[in-house]
């Protein structure tokens, strides 16, 4: 179709060049052959006809910088109807979807040349043929598709041949080539004068890329300007897809919105658009992680790539730790495990390991042990039966406490607490550290009592009865019935305690209704109260059988100072003769029912021994306490002596004992306890209690400071220095305290020198009021031979065979200090032992007097020392007689002599050492002047001498006339 052949190349290829990545030139045109001969008919035709003598001819012109540039030209201005084409070769599309044109050109401007008007035009036609073909050599003029009109921007005037000055035009067409493998172009003149410079034909591509750690091949453009064509990239090398990686490829080469992409493999990192190997020292665990890491601490990595650092030796790793995580070990033992015991169970507590191993996924275990000692000496232990319980749990625990209930009662068990966290069973060791604790249970508290009946009611006294609880879980030790009048609520209440299960309570109003609960108490300790159960006294006007008119009261009624002595007389006399048998202190009912008498609450009948602490102690700041040093040794742990100021108050001295670590549940009970109790007390020969410290450990009891410590030492160190005044001074002080705490209903258990202090003013005080838990708590103490915590030598027999620890019981004890305070600390019964001493004083052996020891004193003692309870002296007796000797010195002047080896009751050998106080047998020079004298009645010495009464036997036939 082309004027010229195509053989005959208007265009000769130039050399393909990629003017950008983009752009991939599919064909470069200069007009290198001008030849428009054509053999092709239509061609022919068309230019015989057309454009033969006007045809595009090859020329060599100047170009802007007056190179030579070869052209096809064209310039058939004066002829009208022109149709001159130029064609190219077939060109591969080459996949291209959408080619560039882009032709450089010159056109003459129709103004500038003269006669042309109305056939000049400045425009030309491009058109495209899409073939198959490669050498298609005649292509109908109606096959080609018009691209466009193309006009110049820049046309020119002035032509000067063979130097031109010409104006270059640059235009770019598209076209969408899609059908066949290649196409052809073509340039149609219709009349104007043209030069074609070059033709540049090329299609775009998005350029192969790299995003996301995706590659992204080179794409070729879509078919349409605004098609975008979704590629698919392919993951880097040594890495992985996170997401289908995508972009899409723009018709302007350009690629626009990346989707997805990859992640680098374990062991690599991205750098520079591709996956590296993370050097020795460094690791990646996971594709997700953002970059290679240094090895975690305890950790390495050798070669390059590594996925996980290697502990180093000793370190380890638990399977479900990260590889980010350092390498750590396991925990050592757990610290201070604590047990408390609570009957039958047993509060564990610990303090975690000290050290965790880097890790914080300790867990406990608690493993429960049975153990028993064989007669051998050798320990067998076996696991705790399933029906112990663990609460939270037995294992796996993360708190460092834990309850262990259903034990058995008095049973003792060995608990071991391991440790272990996640690397415990991957480092191999064996068992995990632990630490262990033996406690001993104790015995369930009884059931409440669950009914109480009345079986008789007078105006003044109710006779009670009640059943033994369903569940005692032991020997019930005694009932405590605890009463008050209905109106008064419980803010005023007695107790009376009874070891069988009726209770005479007397004393009472009539017509009066009162609430009684009674609970029981084993060597547990108390049960709770019943609930409350009401009677009433009744409105009986007339008295009972040996109830009403009081004697007493009748003799005063016709009182005279002479009946008044009569009555004072014949009761000392007849209290000399039956010894102390009418003593008042075993009327232990009297006292409770006493209302005007404080009485002594037990500490152990709280629920919550913190409540006991609460209500009879003073919380203490442990700032206010400055310890200075350790002054002795108590059951508990170390006694310090310091200063205590308390606010708004003056320093003063103190003592402090402390509850040493590793204490059990009952230890700190009865350390406590001992506060409880001391806290009560209020009398210059009780030791006082400044307060405790229990919000922080170790927990304290801080008391007044004695300066000259206890006593036993403090005599012993002046052995014979004092006078015998100033030990009757000490002794007084002892049994004035003592009398305090009996009326107080206290029954201290462990009266000995040990247990008293004394001050620089020589004042004793009675201390140490611990005991009396200790043994309650001895189950088997009253029936076998065991001596356990009692302190024989100091024990009346009473209390030791079968615990009958009464004031009396405590009688005995003080006429042991007695003897302990004349002998200037010796011990009692020297150094026999225990047995030995049980079986002298059952069969009636008591201790001589010491050396030096005034007759009345030893006679004391043996008072205090008499078999049956009631006929030993109360302690407002014994201080009534120190009192006296006190006032009457040269009482004290006769001794028994040198130290005897011993003293049988009763041996019939009283005229050589003082068997009795009776005043006939041994204390002849005791006259009625004395006697008056002793009761402050001097003034009728003339009196009585006057009526004949010389002696005191003489008193005794005094009669009411
Ligand atoms: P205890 O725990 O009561 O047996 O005390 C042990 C020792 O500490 C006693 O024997 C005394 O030597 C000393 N001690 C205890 N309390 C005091 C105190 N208040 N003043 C001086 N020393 C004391």
């Amino acid at each position: 179709m082309l004027c010229c052949p195509h053989k005959d190349k208007k265009f000769s290829q130039g050399d393909k060049k990629q003017e950008t990545l983009r752009f991939v030139l599919l064909e470069f045109f200069e007009m290198v052959s001008t030849s428009c001969t054509s053999t092709n008919t239509a061609l022919d035709q068309l230019c015989v006809t057309w454009l033969v003598p006007l045809c595009w001819e090859e020329v060599s012109i100047m170009d802007e910088k007056n190179i030579p540039i070869r052209t096809y030209q064209v310039c058939n201005v004066l002829e009208p109807s022109q149709n001159n084409w130029l064609r190219t070769d077939w060109i591969p599309r080459s996949g291209a979807q959408r080619v560039y044109v882009e032709v450089k050109f010159t056109l003459r401007d129709c103004n500038s040349l003269p006669g042309v008007t109305g056939t000049c035009k400045e425009t030309f036609n491009l058109y495209y043929h899409e073939s198959n073909e490669d050498r298609e050599s005649y292509i109908k003029e109606s096959s080609f598709i018009k691209v466009d009109t193309v006009a110049a921007d820049e046309s020119f005037t002035q032509v000067d041949v063979g130097d031109r000055i010409m104006k270059l035009n640059t235009e770019v067409r598209d076209v969408k080539v899609t059908t066949k493998k290649g196409f052809y172009l073509a340039f149609q003149d219709v009349g104007a004068c043209i030069a074609l410079v070059s033709v540049r034909v090329f299609y775009k591509t998005c350029p192969l890329t790299i995003r996301n750690l995706a590659t992204f091949p080179d794409t070729v453009t879509g078919a349409d300007t605004s098609s975008l064509v979704e590629v698919r990239g392919s993951c880097v090398n040594r890495s992985e897809e996170r997401e289908e990686p995508k972009m899409y490829c723009g018709a302007d080469g350009e690629w626009l919105v990346p989707i997805g992409g990859c992640f680098c493999s374990p062991g690599y990192e991205e750098r520079g658009g591709a996956c590296k190997a993370c050097t020795a020292g460094f690791y990646k665990a996971r594709s997700v992680d953002p970059a290679c890491a240094k090895c975690p601490p305890h950790s390495y990595s050798l070669r390059d790539g590594a996925t996980v650092c290697d502990c180093h030796t000793g370190y380890f790793r638990a399977d479900s730790d990260p590889a980010s995580m350092s390498c750590t070990q396991p925990p050592s033992a757990p610290q201070q495990l604590i047990s408390v015991v609570n009957e039958t169970s047993v509060v564990l507590e610990w303090a975690p390991p000290r050290r965790l191993g880097g890790r914080s996924d300790a867990i406990y275990s608690v493993e429960c042990l049975i153990c028993k000692r064989s007669i051998s000496n050798s320990q067998t232990c076996l696991p705790c039966g399933s029906d112990v319980l663990f609460s939270p749990s037995q294992l796996g625990l993360r708190t460092t406490r834990v309850v262990v209930s259903e034990l058995k009662a008095h049973t003792r068990y060995t608990f071991t607490v391991h440790a272990r966290n996640g690397v415990s069973r991957a480092s191999g060791a064996g068992s995990a550290p632990s630490v262990s604790v033996s406690v001993t249970t104790n015995q369930a508290a009884p059931s409440p009592v669950s009914m109480i009946q009345v079986l008789d009611v007078t105006r003044h006294s109710l006779l009670l009865s009640w059943q033994q609880p369903d569940r005692p879980n032991g020997v019930i030790l005694e009932y405590e019935v605890k009463f008050y009048e209905k109106d008064q609520k419980e803010r005023s209440y007695r107790i009376m305690r009874t070891f069988s299960q009726t209770v005479d309570v007397t004393g009472l109003s009539p017509l009066t209704v009162y609430v009684f609960h009674v609970r029981a108490r084993t060597a547990a300790g108390y049960g709770d109260f019943s609930s409350p159960f009401e009677f009433s006294t009744n409105s009986d006007p007339f008295p009972l059988i040996g109830e009403g008119v009081n004697s007493a009261f009748l003799l005063l009624s016709v009182s005279g100072v002479g009946v008044l002595l009569l009555i004072s007389a014949a009761a000392f006399i007849i209290s000399r003769r039956s010894k102390y048998s009418k003593t008042k202190q075993d009327s232990e009912e009297e006292k409770h029912l006493n209302p005007g008498v404080k009485i002594y609450v037990d500490p152990f009948t709280y629920e919550d021994p913190d409540q006991a602490i609460h209500d009879f102690a003073k919380e203490i700041d442990v700032s206010s306490i400055h310890i200075e040093k350790v002054i002795g040794m108590g059951e508990f742990g170390e006694v310090c002596s310091g200063r205590l100021r308390l606010q708004g108050k003056r320093e003063i001295y103190v003592a402090i004992k402390s509850l040493k670590a590793g204490y059990s549940d009952k230890q700190r009970r009865d350390f406590l306890s001992e506060a409880s109790i001391m806290g009560q007390f209020d009398h210059p020969n009780i030791i006082r209690l400044e307060g405790v410290v229990t919000r922080c450990k170790p927990l304290m009891i801080i008391t007044e400071y004695m300066e000259n410590g206890s006593l036993d030492a403090f005599l012993r160190k002046h052995d014979g220095q004092f006078t015998v005044i100033q030990l009757v001074g000490m002794l007084r002080g002892i049994a004035s305290g003592m009398k305090y705490l009996s009326d107080m209903n206290y029954v201290h258990r462990d009266l000995a020198a040990r247990n008293i202090l004394v001050n620089s003013n020589l004042v004793c005080k009675v201390s140490d009021f611990g005991l009396s838990r200790v043994l309650e708590d001895d189950p088997e103490a009253a029936y076998t031979a065991r001596v356990g915590h009692i302190p024989i030598r100091w024990t009346a027999p009473e209390a030791i065979t079968y615990r009958k620890f009464t004031t009396s019981s405590d009688v005995w004890s003080y006429g042991i200090v007695m003897w302990e305070v004349v002998s200037y600390g010796e011990r009692p019964y020297w150094d026999m032992n225990n047995q030995d001493v049980m079986k002298a004083v059952e069969e009636g052996y008591r201790l001589p007097a010491p050396m030096d020891c005034p007759v009345v004193l030893h006679q004391l003692m043996l008072d205090c020392w008499e078999r049956e309870r009631a006929e030993r002296p109360s302690f407002s007796q014994i201080l009534n007689m120190l009192d006296k000797l006190i006032r009457n010195p040269g009482t004290l002047r006769r001794t028994g002599g040198d130290r005897p080896t011993g003293t049988m009751l009763e041996s019939g050998l009283g005229s050589e050492v003082c068997v009795s106080v009776v005043p006939e047998a041994c204390v002849p020079e005791w006259s009625v002047y004395e006697w008056l004298q002793s009761i402050g009645l001097e003034i009728y010495r003339e009196t009585f001498a006057a009526a004949g009464y010389n002696n005191l036997e003489s008193l005794l036939a005094l009669t009411h006339q």
